[in-house]
Order: C-alpha cells, then structure tokens, then sequence
C-alpha cells in the first residue's frame, strides 16, 4: 500500500542542515520509528488480516539506505530511533544494522519493538549490539487466547523471550497490551500482575483503526483506556506520575514496585499538540503523522542519489513543512484504510 506525495510546493519551516527540525507548528522531531520490514510472523486480529499481503522483496529498503535515512535523521537532531516493523526481529542481518545504527554520532537512545517471537534468540545480541530499551507486545497470559489473537503465536515462546530479555540487562523493558472490549479486557489485571511480578513496565493501548483487517469487529471491540484504568484501580492503587516519555501515554506507578503502567490513549485524548516524532515505513515513506496520508517516498530518492545525504538530509527538512497540526482517531472516526499499523510501525 503507499500514499500520495506531499506536494513539491511547500513552506520550508527549516532545511538547513545542523538547525534540527522544526515544524511549522514550532513542534521538535527527535524521534524517528524505523520501520525494517513490512512481514511479521504473526497476524494480531486487530493489525492485519490472516492472509496479509506485503511488499516484494526489492521495494523493501536495504541495509544501506535505512542506515543512509538513520544517518540523514541523527545529523538533523533526531537522538532516539525506535526500530520497528512489522516484526523487526525477522528482519535479516538485525544485529549488523543494529551495531551500523548504534553507532551514529547524535543517537542517544536506540529502541526497539517486538512482538517477543524470536527474543530468546536474539536478546543478548541486541543488547551487546546498543538497543538500550525494549517494547514486548503481549495481549494475553492464557496460551489459547494468545494464539488466537496472534492467529498463530506461541506464548510459551514469548514469555521465554520476555525471561531472556530481563537476563539480557536492557535498560528498560515494557510490555505493551492492546486491550479489546469482547477478547482480553478480562485480563487488565492478570496483565499488570505479571509486570510487577518481573518488575517491568507496561502499557495499556487502545485498538486504533488501522488498515484492512478482515473479520474483527473494530467498533465491538474499542475499550477505552478510561475503563481500563478504572478496572485496574479497584485492585491496585496506581498513583499518577508526570512522568512522560514524550509521547501520548499517562503514567502511573505502584506504591512498593518498580513497575511503571502507562495508558495510551490517541482515540479518547489527543496527543498531537507535543507530538515529537515522524516514521519510516519499511519501503522508505516517511510519513509525517500517524492519522494522516501526508507522506515523502525517500526511497525514489534514496535510489536516484545512492548516499547523498545531504541531498536526503534536505528532502526530509524540507518535508517538515507539511506535517499536519494532528488528527482524530476519536471513536466514531473511519478507519484509515490506506495503510496497517504493521506498515506504519505502531
Ligand atoms: N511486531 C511488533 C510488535 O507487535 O510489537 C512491532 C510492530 S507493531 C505494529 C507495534 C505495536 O503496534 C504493537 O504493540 C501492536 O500491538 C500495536 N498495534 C498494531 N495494530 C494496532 C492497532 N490497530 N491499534 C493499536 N495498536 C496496534
Ligand atoms: Fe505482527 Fe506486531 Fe502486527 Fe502483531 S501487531 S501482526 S506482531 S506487526
């Protein structure tokens, strides 16, 4: 699936190189979500449908360029790249682009988000190669329910992945659950039980309206995170925080635990007045807000100039002029159709 270009004319809010970017809104983007494929091993009900279809294999970006866009992004100001897919971890080669991204001058933060599939195997290389926090999807504790939201995960194989990710040191580890009125709501608690029990963190995200998902029920299934966080609080005391991110979740944190619980809320409250961060898709869109289309095809030009980054550096500045003011995902809003959140990276 793509999306129209912006268009060539447009205010240049700023390009030049070493100035950050800016946009038209006054808003700073430091934050880059990379998308390194489009394919995942599971088909979570709410993301895409069981018999998805992705990019071939050349639209995809290469090594190369997604270490050409990183670098282009680091020497505009971005100092936090979250990697993300579809799943990441399927991506070929992940530990070598890993270390290529680490080291970039201007990142101080390396992040990445994974369905938890093939952590196990992969934990301790992505720690020793710099990822200093890591996102774990996980919607349910009881295996039947967990296969058939994912259509085909193995929870065992996850949770190993979760154990092996503690044991790796990262900095921070966060599950992330998607909580469905008529599927998992049930197990808000259960959910953050478990998070305290290892002593991460979590959060809680409504289902937002993404893409073609086939027989899932999206208005039958919008829980919002106000319900959630009620359910919660008649079993946990959770005293609110002001601690942010930078990004739409709430926090609050558990007297006596470690454990931080965050509800992400873009369909009940907005969050597009600080919104710091632009995305990749894995066939080089860069798509300049997650509700809208508006969106610059990088790799036309990635391929026209092979590692010319100043030439991207300056696509991307320039690109900044037609970020929108924000969008509404609110309930009772259509669904954006023309893309899944697998491709535009959560
Ligand atoms: N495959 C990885 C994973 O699942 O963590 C990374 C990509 S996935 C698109 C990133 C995040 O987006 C996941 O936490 C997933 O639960 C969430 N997500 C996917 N589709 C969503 C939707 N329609 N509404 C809300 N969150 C969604
Ligand atoms: Fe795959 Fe992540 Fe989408 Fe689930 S949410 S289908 S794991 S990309």
């Amino acid at each position: 699936m793509t999306t129209p270009d912006i268009p060539a004319e447009r205010p240049r809010p700023n390009a030049l190189p070493g100035a950050g970017l800016i946009d038209r809104f006054g808003r700073r983007i430091t934050y880059l979500r990379l998308s390194l494929t489009d394919r995942c091993n599971f088909r979570c009900v709410y993301c895409m449908t069981q018999d998805a279809r992705f990019a071939h294999q050349d639209r995809l970006l290469s090594h190369d360029e997604l270490a050409a866009i990183a670098t282009a992004f680091t020497g505009l100001g971005v100092h936090k790249i979250r990697l993300t897919g579809g799943e990441p971890l399927a991506r070929p080669g992940l530990i070598q682009l890993v270390h290529r991204i680490a080291a970039l001058p201007g990142l101080s933060e390396l992040v990445i988000t994974t369905n938890g599939s093939l952590l196990e195997r992969w934990a301790s290389d992505l720690r020793d190669g710099g990822v200093r926090r890591i996102n774990v999807s996980l919607d349910s504790l009881r295996p039947e329910r967990f296969r058939s939201l994912t259509r085909n995960g193995d929870l065992a194989q996850v949770l190993r992945g979760i154990d092996a990710a503690i044991a790796a040191g990262f900095e921070r580890i966060k599950l992330n659950a998607v909580i469905l009125r008529d599927r998992n709501r049930d197990e808000v608690l259960d959910l953050a039980r478990f998070a305290l029990a290892k002593a991460i963190n979590l959060s809680f995200i409504e289902a937002m309206p993404f893409g073609e998902v086939g027989e899932h029920d999206r208005p039958e299934n919008y829980y919002p995170v106000d319900r959630i966080r009620e359910d919660l609080a008649a079993e946990l005391p959770l005293v609110p925080t002001t601690e942010t991110t930078g990004g739409p979740a709430r926090y609050y944190r558990i007297p006596g635990s470690q454990t931080r619980i965050g509800f992400i809320s873009p369909r009940s409250h907005g969050f597009c007045a600080d919104c710091n961060r632009v995305r990749v898709t894995a066939e080089g869109r860069l798509l300049l807000c997650l509700g809208n289309e508006h969106s610059l095809d990088l790799r036309s030009l990635l391929r026209a100039h092979p590692g010319d980054i100043t030439r991207l550096r300056g696509a991307i500045a320039a690109a900044m002029g037609a970020k929108p003011e924000g969008c509404d995902l609110g309930p009772g809003i259509a669904p954006i159709a023309f893309r899944r959140m697998s491709e535009a990276g959560g």
